[in-house]
């Protein structure tokens, strides 16, 4: 592979992403809609390009970093990415997307004559600035072999999930057992307050007993016992409510797709649109307390005193 690399899609994620790949040697065409995600870009130390798929014809490797799967299908077919690409050209999309249309994705790229990864990330701004991203990829092993020192500049930890889509598989359903364990912990915070227990008892209680889960111990939905967790700045993202409703209409969208019974991440999923299209729209999605809070019949603060 060339140690050129077309990155499009230079937005909260890509571009620091694009930033770590410069700092590690590659020389880096990017490109974005959005001319000031283009500039700051430029000022990292990308080159920046005014087409994308100019980009594409001059790289050996193409990572795209997008809002959802249309975006993906829609610049590798109708935008020409996948025609104007040298035959062979790795294309890893490091999306978030729907299984589905990542296995379009991958097909499409193999019937352009061109190689595939799926390639979504865990790890949030930070962890893109930081270079410290999760990557979880779906392919072939020799495509992953060779996107792995591409992916190690930009993160600490890349696994191999399987084939064609594996990496999106594993990514839905990771944030399905954290949406539906936010929402337990926080259900069960609610009912403590209601029943009269502090929120110190029950972190002490259910940190060291089999109630324990990220959710509650890195993440706690209320302020105190964690003073790290966003609810201790006024639920300041963190990992944004409206990212948590998308990944869980993805996973719904597989569940019901592939018929699986699955009423909790279904639940999870409607809970999490509701709050991210209202109250929740610029929270981290431990603000979901306040929702399980605010429909429950005993009114009680954030510190769980009676109101
Ligand atoms: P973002 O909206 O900040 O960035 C997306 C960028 O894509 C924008 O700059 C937009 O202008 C650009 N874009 C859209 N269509 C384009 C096109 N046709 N050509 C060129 N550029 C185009 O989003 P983000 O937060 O960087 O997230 C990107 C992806 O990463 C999403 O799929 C998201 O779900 C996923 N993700 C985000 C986070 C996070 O914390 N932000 C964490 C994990 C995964």
């Amino acid at each position: 592979m060339s140690d050129v690399i077309a990155f499009i899609g230079l937005g909260h994620m890509g571009g620091p992403m694009a930033a770590n790949l410069v700092k590690a040697g590659y020389r880096v065409l990017g490109h974005d809609l959005v001319a000031e995600s283009l500039a700051t870009a430029a000022s990292t130390g990308v080159e920046p390009v005014a087409f994308a798929a100019d980009a594409a014809a001059r790289a050996g490797l193409v990572i795209t970093m997008l809002p959802a799967g249309a975006h993906v299908l829609a610049l590798y077919r109708d935008q020409g990415l996948l025609a104007a690409a040298g035959p062979g050209t790795l294309f890893v999309d490091c999306s978030t997307i729907d299984v589905a249309d990542a296995r379009t994705a991958h097909e499409a790229a193999v019937a352009a004559g061109h190689r595939a990864l799926d390639a979504p990330v865990s790890g949030g701004v930070m962890g893109a600035e930081a270079a410290t991203l999760t990557f979880m990829a779906g392919g072939g092993t020799a495509e992953f072999a060779e996107a792995e020192p591409v992916l190690a500049a930009m993160g600490r930890k890349a696994v191999h999930c399987g084939a064609a889509g594996a990496g999106q598989a594993a990514k839905i359903c990771n944030n399905l057992i954290l949406g539906v364990s936010m929402i337990a912990v926080s259900e069960a915070f609610v009912l403590g307050e209601s029943l009269g227990l502090t929120h110190q008892a029950l972190f002490d209680v259910a940190s060291t007993a089999s109630g324990q889960c990220w959710a509650l111990t890195a993440n706690c939905p209320v302020p105190g016992p964690v003073p790290a967790s966003p609810a201790n700045r006024d639920y300041r993202p963190g990992f944004a409510a409206p990212l948590m409703a998308k990944d869980l209409g993805l996973a719904a969208n597989a569940i019901r797709e592939g018929g699986v019974d699955a009423a909790l991440g279904l639940a999870a999923a409607r809970m999490y649109a509701r709050f991210a299209a209202g109250t929740g729209a610029d929270q981290d999605f431990s603000g979901i307390v306040r929702a399980v809070r605010d429909g429950s019949a005993h009114p009680h603060d954030q510190n769980g005193t009676p109101a």
